[in-house]
């Protein structure tokens, strides 16, 4: 149970991104299951792919 939850936490993680509109950073998780939008502008940050979502964003950094 212990390994499960390792290897889900590094297959799921949250990264910081920049709004390509806007310039806002914010953090989205990586593998969102719903369409991720810019708090600021609404511009779209991440779309879902099934997985990992595809983002939309500069990517700035990962968050553990
Ligand atoms: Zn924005």
């Amino acid at each position: 149970m212990r390994r499960d939850s390792l290897a889900e936490k590094r297959r799921s993680k949250f990264l910081a991104v920049r709004c390509n509109e806007c310039g806002n950073e914010q953090v989205i998780f990586s593998h969102a299951s719903t369409t991720v939008r810019c708090h600021v502008c609404s511009n779209t940050l991440a779309v879902p792919r099934g997985g990992k979502a595809e983002i939309k964003a500069t990517v700035v950094g990962a968050v553990e």
